[in-house]
């Protein structure tokens, strides 16, 4: 398979990036790893008439500290956040989602950024993204826009993003003490995406109740979201078996489940609730250390 004739230009910063979507307009499409747009192309379910290439740009490419947030660029890779000791320490559940995603190929070419702008509705990082709170940064010609993980993630393949916006960075406070975090998937066999991936994060209060409690699903509707209903049903409770399996039961609660040939609805909204367990339960267990 081919795809549709189109020119491409190599962008060297954030700025040139920012010069050639403004120069090509609606025609133009940023190309990062090139894992979910180039099979896009191929299927000529997109045609941009110009791929502008950021994958040499050096600013969207580290990991680091800053002002007490963990700071991911968009163009760092599934594999350096999964061997990324910085983020294994302090955001755990997206170290896990990111070394689940795919195979070492998609690992190595893939990226932060280009998942979050493509919104795959079963890709893993939005769960992971939802539940530790990360925080976007958008840069477009009319400046920079920070916009929360809750509000980023509209619909299918749908995103706050603007067309003449290049996802930057997106920022995280690292997981505290007395907090644990984790992501769990059910792999669909053949692509490695989730049929469904639930990240939790718990924190334990003085009195050994959940103080704080955040649910992220994909995999289940048209767009990775916040389980509110477990999250309140489990706040201010003790981490006890019979309120984690009542709180999981919300998992799926106002979600328009997917259904296709690789699993039904019901499967799906199942797997939703057995996973968010799962995933607390293993988030509760990481609250000690
Ligand atoms: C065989 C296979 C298996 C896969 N399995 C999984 C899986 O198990 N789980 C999973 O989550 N994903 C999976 N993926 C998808 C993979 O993770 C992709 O790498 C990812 O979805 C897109 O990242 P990318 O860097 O390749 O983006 P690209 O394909 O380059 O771009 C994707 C979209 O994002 C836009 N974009 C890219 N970077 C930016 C930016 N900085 N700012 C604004 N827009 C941007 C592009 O214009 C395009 O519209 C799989 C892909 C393949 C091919």
């Amino acid at each position: 398979m081919f795809p549709a004739t189109f020119e491409y230009h190599r962008a060297h910063s954030v700025k040139d990036a920012l010069a050639l979507l403004k120069r090509f307009g609606q025609d133009a499409k940023l190309l990062s790893g090139g894992h979910s747009l180039l099979p896009m192309m191929k299927l000529r379910l997109a045609q941009p008439a110009h791929l502008i290439d950021i994958g040499a740009v050096g600013e969207l490419a580290q990991i680091a500290e800053e002002g007490g947030k963990v700071v991911i660029g968009a163009g760092v890779t599934h594999q350096q956040i999964a061997d990324s000791a910085l983020v294994r320490g302090k955001l755990q559940a997206l170290a896990e989602a990111a070394a689940q995603i795919g195979d070492v190929q998609v690992r190595n070419r893939g990226t932060l950024g280009g998942s979050l702008a493509h919104a795959d509705p079963a890709a893993d990082y939005p769960a992971a993204v939802l539940a530790l709170e990360g925080e976007v940064k958008l840069e477009g010609a009319q400046g920079t826009r920070t916009v929360k993980a809750q509000d980023f993630f509209v619909d299918l393949l749908t995103t706050a993003m603007n067309p003449d916006e290049i996802l930057r960075q997106v920022s995280f406070s690292p997981i505290a003490v007395g907090t644990g975090c984790a992501y769990l998937k059910r792999p669909q066999p053949a692509s490695g995406f989730a049929l469904v991936g639930v990240a939790a994060l718990v924190s334990l209060g003085r009195d050994g109740s959940c103080e704080k409690v955040r649910v992220g699903v994909t995999g289940l509707g048209s767009k990775a979201f916040r389980a509110a209903g477990v999250e309140s049903a489990l706040a201010g409770k003790k981490p006890e078996a019979n309120a984690i399996a009542a709180a999981a039961a919300h998992a799926a609660d106002g979600i328009d489940c997917l259904s296709d040939i690789h699993a039904s609805a019901d499967f799906r909204a199942e797997l939703a609730r057995v996973y968010t367990r799962r995933a607390i339960e293993k988030a509760l267990e990481r609250c000690a250390r």
